[in-house]
């Protein structure tokens, strides 16, 4: 069973200008069975899910948001319902325990502190992105040692905003789950590989390879993300990446890869 775990929409994202509809019907264009709703600083409410899952039976719908916890963004799947602009990781913990919500660090480790933020005294995430549109394949080992240390599961998903890329990377679970909890269970335990969809990597690559390899450019000639945007770069923020060590380019590394692999 292919699901995005990490996908925005317009409902409660700001940063995204697509209603939920379109993301899930990408998502069943995109050959996925599931998706889970994440959108910044609010959980999808259970009424919002049961009218978007009465519309599209094909495509199971699973509640989760995106919260801003002490300096990271720390996805949720499962959860109570309504806003959570900011808190803290000893409420993020709290949350975990009393829904039993699956918790996964996104993009971690990015620049330009390079560090885990939230308080893994506090709470230790059950996985780790190491594959989306915002992780970076130059951050895979470190990734990687994190996952190994804190026993996260390392996972692929989309955080796409728009409906080009839901689906970019997904997992894919051994078995078909009905719910949250389910999905929770099948993660934990490490029942998945890492999937993607190559029509959305593929247009990730013609957007992102030029971005990129101008602003390699930009970066060995010492120029500023000024110079980057005027010389007809959309994304400044590759420019600031590449000054971290990173590349901003996907991580094929891991297509395939089960958590019993990745932790051997
Ligand atoms: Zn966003
Ligand atoms: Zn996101």
């Amino acid at each position: 069973m292919k699901i995005d775990l990490h996908m925005h929409t317009n409902l409660h994202s700001p940063c995204s200008q697509t209603p939920p509809e379109v993301q899930i019907q990408a998502a069943i264009d995109h050959g996925l069975d599931g998706v889970a709703i994440t959108d910044h600083g609010a959980f999808l409410s259970p009424e919002d899910r049961d009218a978007l899952q009465a519309k599209f039976p094909k495509c199971r719908i699973f509640r989760g948001a995106e919260l801003w916890v002490d300096g990271d963004d720390v996805i949720f799947i499962g959860g109570p319902g309504g806003p959570f602009p900011r808190i803290t990781s000893e409420t993020a913990k709290n949350i975990a325990r009393e829904t039993g919500a699956l918790v996964i660090l996104p993009h971690p480790l990015l620049p330009p502190s390079r560090k885990i933020q939230i308080s893994l005294d506090a709470i230790i995430p059950d996985a780790i992105e190491v594959a989306s549109m915002s992780t970076d394949k130059n951050y895979f080992s470190q990734t990687r040692d994190v996952a190994r240390k804190y026993g996260m599961k390392l996972v692929g998903v989309s955080d796409a905003h728009d409906p080009k890329y839901v689906g970019m990377f997904h997992v894919d679970l051994d078995r078909t789950v009905r719910d949250e909890a389910e999905l929770a269970t099948e993660i934990r335990a490490g029942r998945f590989r890492i999937g993607a969809n190559y029509d959305c990597l593929e247009r990730r690559y013609k957007e992102m390879i030029p971005e990129v390899v101008l602003a390699e450019t930009v970066f060995r000639e010492g120029g500023t993300e000024q110079d980057f945007l005027a010389r007809g770069g959309k994304y400044a923020f590759i420019l600031r990446r590449l000054q971290f060590g990173g590349s901003w380019l996907p991580n094929l590394e891991v297509i395939g890869l089960r958590p019993s692999d990745s932790l051997s």
